[in-house]
């Protein structure tokens, strides 16, 4: 299929051959609202045992003693973001603050948040997956090393591939819990049994599935319909805080809302709608991004199913557009790091650097779209049905 172009004003981007079928996107991401206060303290609302030992970070004053990759204390990397605070309730940040994003920014050294990939491998094969197989996964030290230089960050998100599927990932799982204030799982569930539940109620902070539909909706794009529901049900039998990814694929408003009844069925406090990106077996499937309008009729039904149906869950929507280039980073198995979905780049990721090799802060001086990154994490670029 050929990539093409479409404008929208101000912009270039690529145009997408849309088949037949409705596939998409992948694990999700994040949102919140900020606030700066240089007089202020950093905010951590939550009773849980993950949350309280978050709090033994460094992120709230106490110092780490562990070491980084550089061989400083982890502790004095804390990046001291003031005024941010994680909302456990709604699952986002959020500030109490009215400075300027840019001020914000002036005073950061390293990102908000991240997604951090553990492996390429998964035992699923869905059908738009944006992070396929084909990267091999540095020595475990060495993805420790990558993690210690990040420590201070606010949020890391595990991801993959599938990253319950990496050997190594209860070790990793516990090394990030000890540096991070917010730890989250974006996982297919599949995994999640009684007994990986329990443990993982106690390490993270929530974790992110993917549904796509029904049984047959879902099974079409995904697979494996039943293991999902099944991985679900632990989630939320161990009362394990959930958000529920989908992708909006143009026509598929039924499916959203199926998806919706389910994730307010399972308690999830937050559904994310994504849009798709041409990303690894994306590429090439789709003509144009969601136009505004096909986004807004979507964010209309959603609003108005929500009150007829009295669901909790919260319901946000990415419209590409609106949260502009690059607002992610992701740090791939073998250290890259890259800005995505960055659609004017040919694989819609622009790369930055490697964390293998490179300091944090390093890269983040060199990461270009920081305002985009901290106004979707401060949801101030998302829609909130
Ligand atoms: S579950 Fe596996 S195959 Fe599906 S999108 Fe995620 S990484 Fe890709």
């Amino acid at each position: 299929m050929h990539v093409g172009t479409a404008k929208r004003p101000g912009l270039t981007v690529p145009l997408f051959v849309l088949p037949t079928a409705e596939p998409r996107g992948k694990h999700g991401c994040a949102n919140s609202r900020i606030s700066f206060n240089p007089e202020s303290a950093i905010e951590v609302k939550c009773g849980s045992l993950a949350h309280g030992r978050a709090k033994r970070s460094g992120i709230e004053g106490v110092p780490m003693t562990t070491e980084t990759a550089t061989g400083a204390p982890a502790g004095d990397k804390a990046e001291k973001l003031p005024s941010i605070r994680f909302n456990h309730d709604k699952q986002h940040f959020e500030s109490t603050s009215p400075a300027a994003i840019q001020v914000v920014v002036n005073g950061m050294t390293k990102p908000l948040s991240l997604t951090f990939q553990l492996t390429r491998a998964c035992n699923f094969k869905c059908i738009y997956c944006s992070e396929p197989p084909g990267i091999r996964s540095l020595p475990l030290e060495q993805l420790k090393g990558m993690i210690d230089r990040l420590a201070g960050m606010r949020r890391i998100i595990l991801s993959g591939g599938e990253p319950m599927a990496y050997r190594h990932f209860w070790e990793i799982l516990e090394y990030a819990r000890e540096r991070f204030e917010i730890v989250v799982l974006s996982t297919n569930a599949s995994r999640i049994t009684h007994e990986n539940a329990q443990r993982l109620k106690e390490l993270v902070d929530y974790v992110d599935v993917t549904v796509d539909g029904p049984r047959r909706q879902h099974n079409a794009i995904r697979g494996h319909y039943d293991a999902v529901m099944h991985g679900l049900m632990h989630v939320a039998s161990a009362r394990i805080p959930l958000s529920v990814i989908c992708v909006y694929l143009p026509g598929n408003q039924t499916a959203m809302h199926y998806i919706a009844q389910t994730a307010d069925a399972i308690g999830a406090i937050k559904m994310k709608i994504l849009t798709p990106i041409p990303k690894g077996m994306s590429k090439g499937l789709f003509e144009g991004f969601v136009s505004q309008q096909e986004i807004e009729r979507l964010r209309e039904f959603l609003d108005s199913e929500k009150r007829i149906n009295g669901w909790q869950t919260r319901i946000t929507i990415s419209d590409w557009m609106r949260i502009g280039r690059g607002h992610a980073i992701l740090v791939e198995p073998d250290g890259r790091m890259v800005a995505s979905p960055d659609w004017v780049e040919e694989d819609c990721v622009l790369e930055i650097g490697n964390l293998a090799t490179e300091t944090a802060e390093a890269l983040w001086q060199k990461y270009p779209y920081k305002e985009n990154h901290l106004n979707k994490y401060l949801e101030n670029s998302l829609i909130v049905a």
